[in-house]
């Protein structure tokens, strides 16, 4: 047997069973491709059913609204990829008559869908000869020929793309990319624990054979993340809690939060933060601190929550909101409308909404599992 018959019998014996690979059409191997960017595979499958129920076609996707499909990614993160998903839904409908395109530079040119994702769509679905450069083949690769260069420059990648498009299998190059993407995952372990007594290549790998395996790939080190202070205020009134739509653009844009400021607040200063909103405050609890880690930067997260009375237009009636409420008496409590206050959009949710319907971020999901529990 050659590497590449060891290496696709390693994979037909050893395969992972995932939800995608049961039926990879091409729309399947689109949305798991997607979801597992950032993502653990334990992580995706529970949201990839779900998807598919809601949307189980390129036309239900491009047809669904803004808060459908972010509720659908809510807790997944990265925010851009499921909008990249609907934008690109759009440009299927609008110039492949609803069918995904076969080739690899036909899908590199949809929205959101980058050399790795067309790779994995081309080669799995359509069976075309170009290898998926994920985290997993440059690690490989990087072993495999004991590549010492920083595995992170846009010139290892590229060095990596030579070699595997060298070897693909012409005959099963989807199984080729899964079995590197396995290899990866089970065998080929970053850090102290690749297990070559256990690998297909092993007699094909440069480090097995230097004894340096655990010394690649070779990565800058990493940068210190920035660390935001900020408090998050879990506000009820009349039953409900308040909400705020954060911008269109920016980070975590369009998602729903619980309103929050930076920097930390003593009760005090958080009480004054109620007022200045138009709540009087009955009642302060302070809630379990909280963290959140993006890849550049960390929240720390100091949250309150406020049982309120009354709720006068702190800025009088004519400019904390936009509509008809605005002409409402002071006194006359909380609009239903979408209020403005000090530049943002809130509004109150009942507790069946926070589950079903707004979608949250995983920054805020301490305080919101709060909520629903209680
Ligand atoms: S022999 Fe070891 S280091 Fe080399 S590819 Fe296999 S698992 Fe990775």
């Amino acid at each position: 047997m050659d590497r590449t018959e060891k290496l696709l019998s390693w994979y037909d014996e050893n395969r992972r069973i995932l939800p995608w690979r049961e039926d990879p059409s091409p729309y399947h191997v689109w949305i798991s491709e997607i979801m597992l960017q950032q993502t653990r595979v334990e992580a995706v499958k529970s949201y990839y059913s779900a998807f598919l129920e809601e949307l189980p076609s390129v036309r239900a996707l491009a047809e669904a609204g803004e808060d459908e499909y972010l509720k659908l990614w809510e807790g997944l993160g990265y925010y851009s990829r499921v909008r990249n998903l609907h934008k690109a839904a759009g440009e299927i409908m609008e110039r492949y008559d609803g069918e995904m395109p076969r080739t690899y530079e036909e899908l590199r040119s949809l929205s959101g869908i980058g050399e790795y994702t067309a790779a994995a769509i081309a080669s799995i679905a359509f069976g075309e000869a170009v290898p998926a450069i994920d985290g997993n083949l440059l690690r490989i690769f990087s072993r495999l020929t004991g590549y010492a260069e920083n595995i992170l420059a846009s010139a290892a990648k590229k060095e990596a793309f030579r070699y595997y498009s060298d070897w693909i299998s012409p005959e099963r190059p989807g199984a080729f990319n899964q079995a590197l993407m396995d290899l990866g995952a089970m065998v080929c372990l970053p850090n102290t624990a690749p297990q070559c007594a256990d690998c297909p290549l092993s007699s094909y790998c440069a480090a097995h054979e230097a004894g340096n395996e655990t010394a690649l790939p070779v990565r800058p080190a990493k940068k210190k993340r920035a660390v935001d202070k900020m408090t998050v205020f879990v506000i009820h009134h009349d039953g409900r809690i308040l909400l705020n739509k954060r911008p269109a653009q920016g980070l975590l844009a369009g998602l729903y939060e619980f309103p929050n400021v930076s920097g930390w607040m003593n009760e005090k200063k958080a009480l004054q933060y109620a007022q200045s909103l138009g709540f009087s405050a009955l009642r302060i609890v302070r809630l379990p601190d909280a963290k959140h880690i993006f890849s550049h930067r960390e929240w720390h997260i100091r949250g309150y929550e406020i049982f309120t009375g009354d709720w006068n237009d702190p800025a009088g009636d004519d400019t904390a909101t936009g509509g008809p409420a605005a002409e409402k008496a002071p006194g006359a409590g909380l609009p239903e409308e979408e209020l403005r206050i000090a530049g943002r959009t809130m509004f109150l949710a009942d507790s069946a909404e926070l589950e079903s319907r707004w979608s949250i971020p995983s920054a805020f999901a301490a305080f919101r599992s709060h909520l629903l529990k209680n």
